[in-house]
């Protein structure tokens, strides 16, 4: 490599501000000391993105960073966590200096918006891979898990569904809102906070609402009636699905049930806190949408505003729509 490794290190992956308090030693040392504070459970997760399989090799270098510090954050927010620290493997195939700019400076300004410290890493020649590891801490017992729902619980999502999936199958240009969204997704941290406290399970939405969906029932062999009239979509998807002029119905609802990449949150929320619930995403500001409810019989049912089954064209999940 031109640049030696620690001078790249130095370069890119040393942030420059003062960091966390409980940063006791970051980059420099052989590895970092950090201090989990009083009476909190550390929550740890590492997610590797691949070039080619996990992004198209010409995405931009800044939204690979982004990504790939994002979906860890996602993971850490579906536990209800705080997240603190990161730690960042990098495997490059060369040294390309404006690459390693852009790419650390998506992953340090994503990191900055959360109070996230990098404390640490590796780096290695070969193939396009990034591998990242998230840190958070939560107060003991009270993180949340993709087990815990009861039938009759409310299923809910936050935000939108189905942008990040528009955007791939549209091809849009990379500064339409539906292109960020795919490329800069926002994990829902002050949210997974908030709905720690009353959700009874919860998990982050990567593959598809129905694949992750599924996860959280499989968790407990419960099953769930969904509202595909109820889906939250953006303001933007329809606009994006109408101007296609695509059969909206199909799409409109398919997107929503079974595309990834949105990373937000699905839980299961005990009717009597749902007017919590409510007030408390108002106050961050996050959408928060009510789709459908915990059955006894596994296995996801989906149905139209007038009571009729919707079978979703999404071949991988058929086998979940037999449920009531
Ligand atoms: P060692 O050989 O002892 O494993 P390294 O030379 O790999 O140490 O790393 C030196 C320091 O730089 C360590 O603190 C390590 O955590 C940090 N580091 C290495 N790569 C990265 C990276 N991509 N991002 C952040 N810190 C890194
Ligand atoms: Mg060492």
């Amino acid at each position: 490599m031109a640049a030696s490794e620690f001078e790249i290190i130095r370069r890119y992956f040393t942030p420059a501000a003062p960091g966390r308090d409980d940063v006791i030693t970051g980059v420099g040392d052989d590895a970092a000391v950090l201090a989990v504070p009083p009476d909190h459970h550390l929550v740890v997760c590492m997610d590797t993105l691949v070039a080619g399989v996990h992004f198209p090799k010409e995405t931009a270098p800044a939204a690979i960073g982004h990504k790939a510090l994002a979906v860890n954050l996602s993971d850490l927010a579906a536990m209800g966590a705080e997240p603190a620290w990161a730690t960042l493997s990098l495997t490059v195939p060369e040294t390309d200096e404006r690459w390693l700019d852009q790419f650390s400076r998506g992953f340090l300004e994503l990191a900055e918006c959360y109070h996230v410290q990098l404390v640490g890493g590796d780096i290695a020649r070969g193939p396009l891979s990034i591998t990242v590891q998230a840190h958070g801490v939560v107060p003991t017992g009270t993180a949340r898990y993709r087990r815990g729902a009861r039938p009759g619980d409310l299923v809910c999502v936050t935000g939108t569904l189905g942008d990040a999936g528009l955007a791939l199958k549209s091809e849009l240009p990379g500064d339409s809102p539906l292109r960020r969204r795919l490329d800069y997704p926002s994990p829902r941290i002050e949210a997974g906070m908030a709905l720690r406290d009353y959700a009874s399970a919860m998990i982050d939405v990567s593959d598809g609402l129905l694949a992750d969906l599924g996860h959280m029932l499989e968790a407990d062999g419960l099953g769930a009636s969904i509202q595909v009239d109820e889906l939250p979509r953006s303001v933007d998807f329809v606009a994006v699905l109408g101007v296609s002029g695509q059969d909206d119905t199909a799409l409109a609802c398919d997107l929503p049930l079974g595309a990834g990449d949105d990373y937000e949150l699905c839980c299961c929320i005990p009717k009597r806190h749902w007017p919590e619930v409510q007030a408390s995403l108002a106050s961050i500001p996050c959408e928060v949408t009510r789709i459908g409810v915990i059955t006894e019989t596994p296995g996801i049912g989906c149905y139209r505003k007038d009571g009729s089954p919707y079978t979703p064209a999404i071949t991988g999940y058929l086998h979940f729509t037999g449920g009531d």
